[in-house]
């Protein structure tokens, strides 16, 4: 029965946090939605403390990100990911930059189930940490099955040259929070995921409130790149970084 319970993520309370910056401006200040960020009184360390929904954030056993370290060998079955060029949404979600898939033809398939994918954004530098390595960039993909169970595959980036395949999209970001648009042409997501899938796996929760926690996480292995000039122009629209430090491991168990 616990089991269960743990897996019990809803997507809303995902569209709840990758909407605040929208919903806001519905809603009078203060009202429905707690502010939160990256830096001073609304820092992740504080995160908990600034709304009753968001206590998990601070109490929660289960939290994301963490350091990738002492995996181990669970023989684990290959994912598939089934994904296909696509009408895409970008959104300054005043967080990050969010690409939304409005279709449900992007499939990941997990341990038997079947996963839609809903939407993926970045975070600079790294979130997750490989053997205390922090990387750059990380991109997190994330899934949703038809209960509303999540899974998200985190993809992290080495320095090198401008990534081509970022590049429509780092073309025309959206400056301002609350700002989105449509991608003119159809964006194929499998671009943006390495060729070779092994993967971490564990459990965690959201790496922002309402930090809920049941989420499948799977970590790639292998790396993709990023140009400088492309995380410098994402984190001049963050204003600044925007990854919640390393999280305790607790009791889980991290299967390679
Ligand atoms: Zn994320």
């Amino acid at each position: 029965m616990k089991i269960s319970r743990i897996f019990t993520v809803t997507l809303g309370s995902l569209v709840l946090a990758a909407c605040t910056q929208t919903t806001e401006q519905n809603a009078k200040p203060q009202e429905k939605h707690s502010h939160w960020g990256y830096t001073g009184h609304e820092s992740p360390e504080h995160w908990g403390e600034l709304s009753p929904k968001f206590r998990i954030c601070g109490e929660g056993k289960n939290q994301s990100p963490v350091n990738i370290t002492n995996a181990i060998d669970g023989k684990l079955s290959p994912i598939k990911m089934d994904y296909h060029p696509s009408n895409v949404e970008v959104v300054n979600n005043g967080h990050t930059i969010q690409v939304d898939f409005k279709d449900t033809t992007n499939v990941l398939q997990f341990e038997g189930k079947s996963y839609t994918l809903k939407q993926f954004h970045f975070h600079v530098p790294s979130e997750n940490h490989i053997k205390g390595k922090s990387f750059p960039f990380e991109a997190h993909f994330v899934h949703a099955d038809a209960q509303g169970n999540l899974a998200v595959v985190g993809v992290l980036y080495e320095l090198k040259g401008d990534n081509q395949r970022l590049a429509p999209i780092w073309k025309n970001l959206p400056s301002k929070a609350g700002e989105k648009y449509t991608l003119e042409t159809a964006f194929d997501p499998a671009t943006l995921i390495p060729k070779k899938r092994d993967y971490y796996r564990f459990n965690g929760s959201l790496t922002t409130p309402p930090c809920s926690e049941g989420v499948n996480w799977l970590v790639l292995k292998n790396y993709d790149t990023i140009g400088q000039a492309q995380v410098d122009a994402f984190s001049a629209l963050m204003h600044g970084n925007n990854n919640r430090p390393i999280q305790p491991i607790n009791s889980r168990v991290i299967v390679e």
